[in-house]
């Protein structure tokens, strides 16, 4: 088989072979990156998948695929890994990948200890963790997972092809996305993460942290998600409970000259905070029982023509109407991101 090097240089690689004629699986691989957003670039003889941290160079022959990954850190190849292993397991297409020696964490889990818990406001508790190889998490994404398993099923290992490996199965672990609110780095590669919990009825995250003690052993995976927006001038930020953490770390990183709005919603006036801001953005509280909504904040907004960025972040429902609102008001793709931070049970649920 040729293999190709059209992938631009990235810090860590891998490859994987699929018994699958490259023209069958170049359409697979299509489609599922179309579906996903994913910039293709196809050529006669490779596809290359842009991914957020990484890259997939898809080539082959009548008889078989190889994937060439690539990805800016250790553990982008993981998550990288992990998710293409998913998606080749859910179509029964068998991987054979390069086989890793040596190796038993996954390169994006992190062990940390639970060395504060300090209730913030009436909504919101904050916790610390320390841990030795955390201060990855200072760059590369504002968001992590916190790792929820089966009782005594132990910590998530890699097999011998590098992929994650879930005891009890990956669908007996609970995963929810935080974001890091505080990180300070050693110059060892240890870190201490803070970050805070909105706390809400029926919430998992809200009963481990009524019950964690100090000294407490924690999984988390990551670093996930998207950086900071710094191109646009002039920024909207609407954020609700769950996204207090990410609008706080946005505009506190935010160039001085910046203009713009941020609208957060709490549910009392306790749980509203200081945050640091360029001065020419304004940051507004909405207590809930004013009954507005984030959407409604974004529809009576007024949205300049040109050096703009939308950031919303809410319940699922609302954040897929503000996405679809902002592409039909002509923002491009790269002027906005509507992100779903939960999910609330559909009516009909049991
Ligand atoms: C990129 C990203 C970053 C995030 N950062 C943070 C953060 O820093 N702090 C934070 O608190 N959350 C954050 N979230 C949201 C958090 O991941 C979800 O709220 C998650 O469901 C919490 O898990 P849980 O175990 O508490 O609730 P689950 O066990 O997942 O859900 C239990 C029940 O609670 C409901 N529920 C979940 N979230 C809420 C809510 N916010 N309000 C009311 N009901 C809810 C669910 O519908 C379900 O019925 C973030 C989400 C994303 C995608």
């Amino acid at each position: 088989m040729v293999i190709h090097s059209k992938m631009a240089a990235a810090g860590q690689q891998t490859y994987a072979t699929i018994a699958l004629p490259f023209a069958l699986a170049r359409g697979k691989f299509t489609e599922y990156a179309t579906a996903q957003g994913l910039p293709v670039e196809v050529e006669d003889d490779i596809s290359l998948i842009r991914f957020q941290r990484g890259v997939v160079q898809v080539s082959g022959d009548a008889a078989q695929t190889r994937l060439d990954i690539s990805a800016e850190s250790a553990a982008a190849l993981q998550l990288l890994r992990d998710t293409l292993a998913e998606r080749m397991a859910a179509l029964h297409i068998p991987v054979v990948w390069e086989v890793q020696t040596g190796k038993t964490r996954p390169a994006n889990l992190s062990l940390a200890k639970v060395v504060e818990v300090a209730r913030l406001s009436p909504s919101y508790v904050r916790v610390a963790v320390q841990g030795p190889d955390l201060a990855r998490f200072a760059d590369g994404g504002l968001h992590f997972r916190l790792l929820f398993g089966p009782k005594d099923a132990g910590w998530p290992f890699i097999n011998e092809s590098g992929v994650t490996q879930w005891p009890g199965g990956d669908k007996a672990w609970h995963r929810p996305v935080y974001t890091v609110r505080e990180i300070t780095c050693d110059t060892d590669g240890s870190a201490r993460i803070s970050f805070d919990i909105f706390l809400h009825d029926g919430g998992r995250v809200t009963a481990w942290s009524r019950s964690v003690t100090l000294g407490d052993e924690v999984a988390l995976t990551g670093p996930n998600g998207g950086r900071v927006d710094h191109k646009a001038g002039w920024q909207l930020l609407i954020g609700d409970e769950t996204a207090v953490p990410v609008v706080a770390r946005k505009l506190a990183a935010l160039p001085e000259n910046t203009k713009g709005k941020a609208v957060l919603f709490v549910p009392d006036a306790a749980d509203i905070q200081a945050l640091a801001c360029p001065a020419c953005m304004t940051v507004h509280w909405v207590l809930r029982d004013e009954r507005e909504t984030p959407l409604a904040t974004l529809h009576a907004e007024p949205l300049p023509a040109t050096d703009r960025f939308v950031f919303f972040a809410a319940e699922r429902a609302e954040a897929v109407a503000a996405r679809g609102y902002l592409a039909e008001h002509g923002l491009s793709r790269d002027e906005f991101h509507s992100a779903a931070y939960w999910t609330a049970p559909t009516s009909d649920a049991p």
